[in-house]
């Protein structure tokens, strides 16, 4: 296997690629592909059509002899299934029923045009540019799950199998891999950040941490995480020691009585504030605070782009 990070399609091992979409920052996903016998399995599609038609192009030598008989959404984020529309009708797409629940009633293309385009004020629009400004949301139609699953469902792609392993609360509500057992292959989703900051939309951070251990335990050689290079077990340890340094300083924070926007200014990232993206540390402490704190008020998610917006301007910009 080579990693290097490079835009494309990369072959990981025996009929599995990589589709890596450097540089990972904010809506840059990746996906994959798993090939069986005259079958293939898609893990995820991207943003928009435009990224989504480029993916699928480079798959067509692969495709044409070896279809996409099902796809994957391993959460309901924008970035892993605004593409499921270009999928021909004979795709199933598969999703956990949290999954297809938000993407039913989450985020729509309308809104993340409005996001990046409307006049937020001089620390909000450059921020919401920064995040959503190079992607188009035009032409996107929703397209939802055909098949649901719980805990875990396997699908057996041209004699191969592929599990959907749900392992989610984390990331948000539905969290699923993709596991190619005879590969020792794991698609990650966005429980996997490498090179760049999680976001925890959900939560809780006990279960994504036992989110991480679970992936471990599965042995994988090559990890595809959501967004940045290839990995494997390291990557995802790497990963895991921030989960569980942040839930420390936030477990003290709540012991104290500190409100969750204080605790997330004060907080001491340590060797992760290098980390791209730190200002994520706003959401996640949010989250947690959500679910461990009862008295913490429920945000609009503009307010907290908001916030991570003037705790990039507060924290990072001065570095
Ligand atoms: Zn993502």
């Amino acid at each position: 296997m080579t990693n290097t990070y490079t835009r494309g399609l990369h072959e990981i091992a025996a009929g599995i690629w990589a589709w890596l979409l450097p540089d990972g920052g904010w809506g840059m996903s990746n996906a994959g592909l798993v090939q069986g016998e005259g079958q293939s399995f898609l893990v995820d599609t991207l943003f928009d059509l435009p990224l989504t038609t480029e993916m699928l192009d480079a798959m067509a030598d692969l495709t044409a002899s070896t279809p996409i008989q099902g796809v994957l959404n391993t959460h309901a984020n924008s970035d892993h299934c605004f593409g499921n529309q270009l999928l021909d009708d004979t795709v199933t797409v598969y999703a956990t029923s949290e999954t297809d629940h938000e993407i039913q009633h989450g985020t729509t293309p309308e809104r993340l045009h409005m996001l990046a385009t409307s006049d937020f004020g001089p620390v909000l629009s450059p921020f919401l540019r920064s995040c959503f400004g190079a992607f188009d949301f035009t032409g996107i139609t929703l397209r939802n799950a055909d098949t649901v699953f719980d805990d875990s469902l396997t699908v057996t792609v041209g004699g191969r199998d592929v599990e959907l392993l749900r392992l989610g609360p984390a990331h948000t509500v539905g969290d699923a891999i993709a596991h190619v057992p005879d590969a020792g292959v794991i698609f990650a989703g966005d429980l996997l950040f490498i090179g760049g900051t999680p976001i925890m939309w959900a939560g809780s951070l006990t279960n994504w941490l036992r989110a991480c251990d679970r992936m471990t335990a599965l042995d994988p050689t090559v990890v595809v995480p959501g967004h940045g290079p290839l990995t494997d077990v390291d990557g995802i340890a790497k990963m895991r020691g921030y989960l569980a340094h942040v839930k420390d300083r936030i477990a003290d924070g709540v012991e104290a009585g500190r409100p969750w926007r204080e605790t997330a200014d004060r907080m001491d990232l340590d060797r992760y504030a290098s980390w791209p993206q730190a200002e994520r540390i706003v959401v996640t402490t949010y989250q947690a605070y959500r679910q461990a704190a009862v008295d913490t008020p429920q945000e609009d998610g503009i307010d907290l782009f908001g916030e991570m917006a003037a705790w990039q301007q507060r924290h990072v910009r001065k570095r």
